[in-house]
């Protein structure tokens, strides 16, 4: 969730998303009957590390790279978050990002507190060895704060299961120790999780079984629209054409794809690139603001920041939308949405997959013995199931909107936890 105002500096959008997060946590702890204290400690990551890292180019020369590492509380135990490798990377998205990943491993009931690392850098334009050098770099400028019983990081947007390997051998190697535990998102051959890879989209498939429910719509022959075809996006296409739903609507950064009947999912799968790109194929597209306004049953944004807002949410014409992406949907959106009956199941729930078969990666690391991939599979489908459960009798018994429910679901323990050490 996003505040509405962005602006182009430098060709950077610079769109506030920590101020609406605090505003929400803020309402989530008076409604809890926590003090102005303790939202004075929840507000910001208790630690925020700022770091340089130098890297010999493949021209020859140095460039100094400035990247983040935000730990927002660890009362309940170690911190965990991705590591995002992007342009746009500030010192905001970090923190906000930080406290968004705390509020999930809350919903979900995870032992962790929330982190999140970032790197201002476009990776797209780097070769193969300076990845590697800036990834290793990081490791080394951040590892006093990190490690398996302190922060573990994982990847997040533009970070992979290869940056992710790179990272953990230079941890091991500094902590002359194997190390998988450092680490999540690790490619299966180093420690890494059976689903790990489409955790989020099963995730997020789980909870709109369980929003369809509640709303009597059967998802065999159910309408859903997707926003964005990446990662998230194009599994969840997957498994929703598998549960014989129709995928009506698809989109990229290009443009989007409209079909009533249903579109080819496996036809698409099969042409996106790595980035998510498959509609600059075809002729006939339509843009990404007719895509949120097609008439469907489930609207999917999983894509970028800032899609559904007072502009538009009048003209949603979906039953439930579920919230893929992070903060896809404004503060005032959200309003509008639950004044229309529209049921939106917040990305701090609806995104929580990821991070929940990232713990279960690091218990693995942490037994030395490995699950199949059924078994993660049924641990992740119980953990959503039970968390949508939770938050929807939350939302009814206290008469707040979801994401107001799923704030106060999420920070309940950690403020618990600050309470019992004392902290507050
Ligand atoms: P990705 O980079 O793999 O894919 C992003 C998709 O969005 C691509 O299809 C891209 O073309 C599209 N896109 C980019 N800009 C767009 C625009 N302006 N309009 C429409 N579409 C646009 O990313 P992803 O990993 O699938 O993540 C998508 C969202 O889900 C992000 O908000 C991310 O933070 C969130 N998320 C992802 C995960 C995960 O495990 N992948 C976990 C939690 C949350």
């Amino acid at each position: 969730m996003v505040a509405e105002k962005s602006t182009e500096k430098n060709n950077i959008t610079d769109i506030d998303v920590l101020a609406p997060t605090q505003e929400v946590i803020k309402e989530a702890l008076e409604k809890l009957g926590y003090s102005s204290e303790m939202y004075d400690l929840l507000k910001e990551p208790l630690r925020m590390m700022t770091v340089k890292i130098p890297v010999r180019m493949d021209n020859g020369q140095v460039k100094v790279f400035t990247g983040y590492r935000a730990q927002h509380n660890d009362a309940v135990g170690p911190t965990k978050g991705g590591i995002r490798f992007h342009p746009n990377v500030n010192e905001n998205e970090v923190k906000a990002l930080s406290i968004w990943m705390s509020l999930k491993c809350g919903i979900v009931d995870l032992p962790y507190g929330g982190g999140k690392g970032g790197i201002i850098c476009d990776p797209r334009e780097m070769s193969f060895r300076e990845l590697e050098a800036l990834s290793r770099g990081y490791v080394r400028a951040i590892s006093q704060i990190v490690g398996p019983t302190k922060d573990i990081p994982a990847p997040d947007v533009f970070t992979n299961s290869q940056i992710m390997a790179w990272m953990m051998d230079e941890y091991s190697r500094m902590d002359e120790f194997n190390s998988p535990g450092f680490i999540t998102g690790k490619p299966l051959v180093l420690g890494g999780s059976h689903g790990r890879e489409t955790a989020t989209a099963k995730g997020v498939t789980i909870v709109i079984g369980e929003a369809a429910k509640r709303k009597g719509i059967e998802l065999k022959g159910a309408r859903v629209v997707i926003q964005g075809f990446g990662n998230a996006g194009s599994f969840l296409a997957k498994f929703m054409h598998e549960a014989g739903a129709k995928v009506i609507g698809i989109s990229d950064a290009y443009g989007a794809l409209h079909d009533p009947n249903g579109l080819d999912i496996e036809y698409l799968l099969d042409r996106r690139d790595s980035y998510g790109t498959v509609t600059k194929l075809f002729e006939n597209t339509i843009s990404n603001k007719e895509l949120l306004e097609l008439d469907c049953d489930i609207l999917v944004p999983a894509a970028i920041e800032n899609q559904i807002t007072k502009e538009n949410a009048n003209d949603i014409k979906a039953k439930i939308v579920v919230e893929a992406a992070n903060g896809p949907t404004t503060l005032e959106a959200t309003k509008i949405l639950t004044e229309r009956g529209i049921l939106l199941v917040p990305d701090v729930l609806a995104s929580a997959g990821g991070v929940t078969v990232s713990y279960f990666e690091w218990v693995q690391n942490n037994q030395g013995y490995y699950w199949t991939e059924q078994e993660v599979e049924d641990r992740l489908e119980k953990v959503m199931v039970q968390s949508f459960a939770n938050i929807y009798e939350t939302s009814v018994n206290r008469n707040v909107n979801m994401r107001l429910a799923a704030y106060m679901v999420g920070v309940r323990k950690m403020a618990e936890a600050s309470h019992f050490r004392g902290w507050v």
